[in-house]
């Protein structure tokens, strides 16, 4: 059996009961990153437990023997945080381990994409994921205009350091879009930053630093 768990995106809180047991009884933990996992299982007070990477690094090298591994025993795959397979290592393996006839079962719990949805106050009726955006402005505009195309919310995620650039985009073509800019979801310095583009990206330029873990949302309704 390969266990998909979602981890807490900030908060480890968030971890449900289930994903607690299934990381106390199975042994071998497919990991992004085995540091992040290994802090995981250390706040659980579970140890000796078999970490082995797989990340987008090394995923096609470490495929053959991840999946040797799985036909003899079960294992847990984690993703760095939140959910493994969304805008992470991941979805190779399962599918794979599907064409083997291995079982495949979901532990569901945070992800950074529909925590920002459920919060935006946008319309959640439809919506599309775009992961992270090009960082071209055609290009950028390009998967935008498919995304208005469709009527739906569009979620997608950004780094800090590129955030004032793509908000400044979107403004230049849609500057009456809804935005929201979650920021630091479940963490301390948790915010959300509403308004129409050009609202949000003055209020992005007018701030001298932007730090932390980005999710966008935006609604032309
Ligand atoms: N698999 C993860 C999930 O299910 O949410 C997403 C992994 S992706 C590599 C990481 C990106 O998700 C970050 O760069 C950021 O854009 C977004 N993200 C992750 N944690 C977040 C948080 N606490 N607040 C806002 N965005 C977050």
């Amino acid at each position: 059996m390969l266990y998909i768990l979602s981890s807490p995106i900030g908060n480890l809180s968030d971890l449900s009961d289930r994903a607690k047991q299934t990381l106390t009884d199975i042994n071998l933990i497919i990991a992004e990153n085995p540091l992040y996992s290994k802090k995981l299982t250390d706040h659980l007070g579970v140890s000796g437990k078999k970490f082995v990477q797989f990340a987008e690094h090394n995923e096609l090298r470490s495929l053959p023997m991840l999946l040797e591994l799985l036909q003899k025993e079960d294992a847990v795959l984690i993703s760095d945080a939140g959910t493994p397979g969304i805008s992470d290592p991941g979805f190779k393996l399962i599918r794979e381990a599907i064409k083997l006839n291995i079982p495949v079962t979901p532990i569901p719990g945070p992800n950074a994409a529909i925590t920002a949805l459920c919060a935006s106050g946008l319309p959640t009726d439809k919506f599309i994921f775009l992961g992270f955006v090009p960082k071209t402005e055609i290009k950028f505009s390009n998967e935008i205009q498919s995304a208005v195309d469709l009527e739906a919310t569009i979620i997608f995620y950004e780094s800090p350091h590129r955030i004032n650039k793509t908000i400044g985009y979107l403004a230049t073509t849609w500057p009456d879009a809804k935005v929201v800019v979650a920021r630091e979801l479940t963490k301390m310095h948790e915010e959300f930053i509403r308004g129409s583009a050009l609202e949000v990206a003055e209020k992005l330029n007018s701030r001298q630093s932007i730090k932390g873990e980005i999710t966008v949302v935006i609604s032309f309704k």
